[in-house]
């Protein structure tokens, strides 16, 4: 790694109750920077006794972190959001490192995961119970609103900071305390804002992160009964597979899984400004994000006047190491999810797509993939089912209004949908039709901590982000007060 202006940032422990530590066993896994496949460092591959400890260490810094006051989380918080700022440029060198995206891209996930702990610090002041009218004249029925409990927090790689901001920021504002599993191969960038939470004065124990392999770590977190929620982000096969294990010791969840955007565009829409979209929500990352565009729909009296403009923008772009400047596209994660894309690829040219776009050329290196335009894009192929996670975006042809919706909402996920159009009549009924948690209309953009973040059907339970982000980690109890 380059050099840090903070070298403390880069830590190869886990955080357990203030103390960083290595697995009992000693053993570590690396972490691969995917533009050189070069060991970053490494971490302590913790399994199922760590884990508890962890869990231990969250519960008993429970009691006072839920005692203090709503004012004194939330300048606590204020403090770490401020810490996250002022290293921003190391953070964002740690997270291009260990997981490719152009360093602007990082800087901006910085600052997009720092909002979120600015804004939970806010809300930890509007944590607001009720009265309720009682049926008798002598009771008040008041309802409160108190924290879960200890949280597992488990994340994916494509944002290894914010995915972890977006549920540690509401659950410590709550008053909950955390044993976060980041993914195991984005974990320097937790356990570096694990270290600035210190810094910020969070007390030992509220955040723990334990490192390693996720099946012992997982199994852990789901039996404990200790353990009282899960919040989980990342393939729909695991957060069905947490939803099982979950189940015996009945813990509460919330669930923000893989999606299948659709992206699209009508005759009467404005094409410079859904090329800009479908740039910004296609390619960011490379394509390596959950509401990123999976399948652009264009309407025929468009389609190959968009395709062409599309085609321009995406022959343009440059591939190569996240800290190089001018790259809009880093290396993929891994070399599985190369052969996930050049799979997609090959079966929708297989079944008569045509490649009309192409990047520019790549740098040497296994995890590197071109972004690629493809027309005549049909729902038999298999990159219109599954996400591609990658720069890669297929061009569907449509005639009707009815027909694009059918194709939209034709997927068991329900997570983000965009659409272009110039006709207000159109906007209502099409962002009314759509079944996903979240429409863009003439924007490619929807990510912001001030709005609800979920999907609905496959895409996951519950809301992050807004108003309804801190609810996730309140429960609710019904105070009956007789005799008065
Ligand atoms: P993943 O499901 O493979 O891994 C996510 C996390 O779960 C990682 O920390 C991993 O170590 C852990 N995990 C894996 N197996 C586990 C087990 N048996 N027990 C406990 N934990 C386990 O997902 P990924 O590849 O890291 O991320 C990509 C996926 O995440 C995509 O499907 C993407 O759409 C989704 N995603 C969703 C959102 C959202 O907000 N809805 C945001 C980002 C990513």
């Amino acid at each position: 790694m380059q050099t840090l202006k903070e070298p403390n940032l880069f830590r190869q422990q886990a955080l357990i109750g203030g103390q960083w530590t290595p697995a009992a066993s000693g053993s570590t896994v690396d972490v691969i920077d995917p533009a050189t496949q070069t060991v970053v460092g490494t971490v302590p591959d913790m399994g199922a006794l760590e884990t508890c400890a962890a869990i231990e260490a969250a519960s008993a810094a429970y009691g006072a972190w839920k005692k203090k006051t709503h004012a004194e989380r939330a300048a606590l918080l204020e403090a770490w959001h401020a810490l996250m700022l002022q290293h921003i440029e190391d953070l964002a060198l740690i997270l291009t490192t260990e997981q490719g995206k152009p360093l602007e891209e990082a800087r901006g996930e910085i600052r997009y995961g720092a909002s979120f702990v600015k804004w939970f610090a806010e809300e930890a002041r509007r944590i607001e119970g009720h009265t309720i009218p009682s049926p008798t004249s002598d009771r008040r029925i008041i309802v409160l609103k108190e924290p879960v409990g200890v949280c597992g927090i488990i994340t994916p790689w494509n944002f290894p900071n914010a995915m972890i901001t977006r549920k540690v920021a509401p659950a410590l504002a709550a008053g909950c305390t955390v044993v976060i599993k980041p993914s195991e191969f984005t974990p320097f960038s937790a356990l570096a804002i694990g270290w600035l939470a210190e810094k910020a004065g969070i007390p030992a124990g509220v955040i723990n992160i334990v490192t390693g392999m996720p099946a012992d770590i997982g199994n852990e977190i789901m039996a404990n009964e200790t353990v009282r929620k899960i919040s989980f982000t990342g393939s729909t096969r695991v957060g069905s597979l947490l939803m099982r294990g979950a189940a015996d010791s009945v813990k509460r969840l919330s669930l923000e899984l893989g999606g299948n955007a659709p992206f699209i565009v009508f005759d009467d829409a404005d094409l410079d400004l859904a090329v800009e979209g479908a740039i910004a929500s296609k390619f960011r990352n490379g394509g390596q994000t959950c509401v990123c565009a999976n399948r652009l729909l264009v309407q025929a009296g468009v389609y190959e006047a968009f395709a062409a403009k599309l085609a321009a923008r995406v022959n343009a772009m440059k591939v190569g190491p996240g800290t190089e400047a001018g790259v809009s596209i880093g290396p993929m994660i891994n070399e599985a999810a190369i052969a996930k894309i050049n799979r997609h690829v090959e079966d929708a040219v297989a079944k008569g797509a045509k490649i009309i776009a192409r990047g520019a050329d790549l740098p040497s290196g296994r995890q590197y993939t071109t972004p690629i335009v493809l027309t005549g894009a049909t729902t038999d192929m298999v990159l219109a089912s599954e996400e591609t996670f990658g720069p890669v975006a297929p061009l569907f042809r449509f005639e009707s209004e009815d027909e694009a919706l059918a194709i939209a909402n034709g997927t068991p996920f329900g997570l983000a949908a965009y659409f272009y159009t110039e006709s207000l009549k159109r906007a209502w009924r099409v962002g009314e039709a759509l079944e996903f948690g979240m429409v863009g209309l003439n924007t490619g953009a929807i990510s912001t901590e001030v709005a609800p973040f979920g999907g609905i059907k496959q895409s996951g339970l519950g809301r992050e982000g807004a108003r309804a982000g801190i609810e996730e980690y309140l429960e609710m109890k019904s105070f009956h007060m007789a005799g008065l």
